[in-house]
């Protein structure tokens, strides 16, 4: 495997980060408590029928969720029927499904990145990673955007020209696919399991936390490979599963252009707010190598499962809803959804590009006009003993909040659930979810940043009190 290993810096004093300030161990520590242990099982027995909910209640109930529930109350329906009047497994849905995964896995792995080399300011090809806790860099071929390209420019071909499937083919095998990304979710998790104990990429790189169940969904390797480039986290994330998201929106878009002759400009907002954030994605591929999910969590159920079916199913659901609700909404309703998109996406993306350039310089870049920006310098320790020396930042957004991009996401995530209207809960999930996810998400990295940083960390945290929005929380 590609990747190379350092060691502790010297200082421009001559001296090492040992000598000059005591470190802290860092890496996935957490003991699995009895909570996290209920939650992780609960999570493996009931999320398939989280998903599941969610499209059956659009399927049989025009997107209520509280119908559903009712009728199960009363008596007047049965678990058993509900699932009777479910689509289920079909062989037509296997293959198109298994086209798609295998479209996927030849653009990713045959198609090496050009687009770098033609659109000014894009980072694709060969790029580093971030160091993992036991010090390797490992590296990856960015080629998500030259991807979406092929992929989108398949599809309008399709549409216009030669029309081989419909358009809508996504919408018309929905459940379907859904038990065919989980066949797929739950054999990727069980397949990384197994390969950990087995035949493990780095072995230094595991974590066994002792629980078998905590292990499955959290994950135990932290980078697996199969061969030199295939990365199973940079795969499964960005494709299938961020690629579809573009995708489905378009043909829930076909779906109501057949189904009422028009489409509504909710159902334009959603696809262009989502759009430009799957785009964004793409275009900042190299960045993505620098963000939680690739350099600090490990790859099980948790990412598996979740970016099979989760991500495609549950981020979708607006698109979806706007099918069976073609919601028109009047220009000044629309100009401020819009409005609170855009805001979001600007704050997420700024966010974002700070710690970037601010990383990538080590410093000595320009925040808000203010060059060099205010940073707290800390020292952190890899399990193979290296120290070495991190910086974090306190000018621009990072001075505002610890996790302002969040809250850009947060307005972005408001924005598409907003647009379908105020006449369901089920479009307004995404929303509730992200505030879950990222608020659990704050917590999760704020322990391992100071595992890793210890009093730095505190240094820090003194300097910018707040988590995501300045005054309260
Ligand atoms: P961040 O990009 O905020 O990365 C957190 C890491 O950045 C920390 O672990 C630390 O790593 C470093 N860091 C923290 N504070 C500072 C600082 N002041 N200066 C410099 N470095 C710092 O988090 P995520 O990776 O979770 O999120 C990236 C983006 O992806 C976010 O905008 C988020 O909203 C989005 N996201 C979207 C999801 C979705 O499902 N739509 C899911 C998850 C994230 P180090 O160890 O390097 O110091």
């Amino acid at each position: 495997m590609e990747a190379t290993r350092r060691r502790g810096k010297v200082h421009s004093n001559g001296k090492t980060a040992e000598e000059t300030e005591p470190t802290a161990q860092w890496g996935r520590a957490w003991e699995v408590d009895w909570f996290s242990l209920s939650s992780v099982i609960a999570l493996l027995c009931f999320a398939p029928f989280i998903v599941y909910f969610f499209v059956m209640a659009c399927d049989q109930y025009q997107c209520s969720v509280s119908q559903p529930l009712l009728e199960l109350y009363s008596g007047e329906t049965t678990l058993s029927a509900i699932w009777a009047r479910s689509p289920s497994f079909t062989w037509g849905a296997a293959k198109i499904y298994a086209v798609w995964v295998g479209f996927q896995l030849f653009l990713y792995m045959c198609v090496p990145d050009i687009t770098h080399k033609f659109i000014p300011g894009y980072v694709g090809g060969v790029q580093d990673g971030s160091r993992t806790p036991a010090g390797l860099i490992n590296k990856y071929e960015i080629n998500g955007l030259q991807c979406w390209l092929i992929t989108h420019a398949v599809w309008l071909a399709n549409a216009h020209y030669f029309h081989w499937f419909s358009p809508t083919i996504i919408f018309d095998h929905w459940i379907p696919l859904m038990w065919c990304a989980n066949i797929l979710g739950y054999l990727v998790a069980s397949f990384a399991f197994v390969k950990a104990y087995l035949f493990p990429t780095s072995a230094d790189d595991c974590k066994f936390t002792g629980n078998v169940f905590y292990n499955y969904m959290m994950g135990i390797e932290f980078n697996p490979r199969v061969g030199k480039w295939f990365d199973f986290k940079l795969f499964f994330n960005g494709r299938p599963g961020i690629v579809a998201w573009t995708l489905i929106n378009l043909s829930y878009m076909a779906k109501q252009q057949e189904l009422y002759g028009h489409v509504t400009n909710s159902m334009i907002l959603v696809n262009v707010l989502q759009g430009l954030y799957v785009l964004d994605f793409f275009w900042n591929e190299a960045w993505y190598l620098k963000t939680i999910d690739i350099c600090h969590d490990h790859f099980g159920w948790y990412l598996g499962w979740g970016d099979c079916v989760w991500l495609p199913y549950l981020y979708t659901l607006q698109g979806l809803y706007l099918v069976y609700h073609p919601v028109q909404l009047s220009t000044p309703y629309a100009c401020a959804v819009l409005a609170l998109g855009l805001a979001g996406y600007y704050i997420f993306r700024s966010t974002n590009h700070q710690k970037d350039v601010f990383r990538r310089t080590e410093g000595t870049c320009a925040i808000w006009g203010r060059r060099p920006p205010a940073f707290i310098e800390c020292s952190y320790r890899s399990a193979d003993g290296g120290v070495h020396r991190s910086k974090l930042l306190t000018s621009g957004f990072w001075g505002v909040a610890r996790h302002f991009n969040y809250t850009g996401d947060l307005m972005g995530s408001l924005a598409y659930c907003a647009a379908c209207g105020a006449g369901h809960l089920l479009p307004y999930f995404y929303v509730v979810y992200m505030t879950i996810l990222l608020v659990h998400r704050c917590v999760r990295d704020e322990h391992r940043c100071s595992s890793k940083y210890g009093a730095g960390w505190k240094r820090y945290t003194d300097a910018v009190p707040y988590r995501l929005l300045p005054g309260l929380f």
